[in-house]
């Protein structure tokens, strides 16, 4: 028998980072929250927006921390919902890109509550922003590939051929450590180890960090830069066109933003 629909839940996306780059629909739920409950990458720029009165629930930890199980935080989000509080369920970037916002959607729905998803910045659209190069780009690319890897000893779970097309531009989430597994996948269907690519650390911060190279070199320059932020990986010819600053000018920047 159908549940009678009680309360409502906003899966809400928080973008990269920057307040400004939050959906108008998306700064006006948090305004209006009653319970938030945010993950790791959320900002704190973004988190005060909340109102005082707002019960604010930390429910991830960045760089392999324990995060709140998902058991958890969906029987919070229910909990919550029934006592008939502005529930935002806050994410960073787009709820829908690796957001599990799918999971929740049908967990609140077998338990009655209503759920309504605000879109948000994903970090391959701020990267690419901030750093001036399109994600398709006629005659160069015309497929954008969202991807991530995990690894099963050793090697990624595959289904690597689209990523091996040369006019696909690939955005790889979560794929720092396994870039160079990724690499050698993509190069053994064909793509050529010379192709440009970027790895781009806190998009849309004004401190984001880009490491440009190619399919072939950009592991080996990651490991050396050392980031520890969130990291998205693009590859493709459209970002040859990425201006990076020279190291002086990103300095300064750093140095401006800090
Ligand atoms: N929903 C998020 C993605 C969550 S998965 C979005 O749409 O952006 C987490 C991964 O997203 C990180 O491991 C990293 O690969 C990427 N990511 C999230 N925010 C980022 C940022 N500001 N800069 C670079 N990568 C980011």
């Amino acid at each position: 028998m159908p549940h009678e629909t009680v309360g409502r839940v906003r899966l809400v996306g928080a973008g990269p980072g920057p307040a400004d780059l939050l959906t108008l629909r998306a700064a006006r739920a948090i305004e209006g929250a009653q319970a938030l409950l945010y993950d790791a990458l959320v900002s704190d720029e973004v988190l005060a927006l909340a109102p005082a009165a707002c019960l604010k629930i930390r429910t991830g930890k960045r760089a392999g921390k324990a995060s709140m199980a998902q058991s958890t935080i969906n029987r919070l989000m229910l909990r919550l919902a029934r006592r008939g509080l502005q529930v935002v369920r806050l994410k960073g970037g787009d709820p829908s890109v690796f957001g599990r916002v799918g999971e929740e959607i049908e967990f609140l729905a077998s338990h009655g509550v209503e759920s309504e998803v605000v879109p948000g910045v994903t970090a391959a659209s701020a990267a690419a922003a901030q750093f001036g190069f399109p994600l398709t780009h006629r005659g160069e690319a015309r497929r954008l590939l969202v991807a991530t890897a995990t690894l099963t000893e050793g090697r990624t779970a595959g289904g690597w051929m689209a990523g091996a097309d040369p006019e696909t531009t690939l955005a790889l989430y979560m794929g720092r450590d396994q870039l160079a597994a990724v690499a050698a996948e993509l190069t053994a269907k064909g793509r050529p180890p010379a192709t440009p690519a970027i790895a781009v650390e806190n998009a849309g911060h004004p401190h984001a960090r880009a490491f440009p190279g190619t399919l072939g070199s950009l592991a080996g320059a990651l490991e050396a830069g050392r980031p520890e932020g969130p990291v998205v990986v693009l590859v493709g010819d459209v970002t040859a066109r990425a201006y990076v600053a020279p190291a002086a000018v990103q300095r300064l920047r750093d140095r401006r933003a800090s």
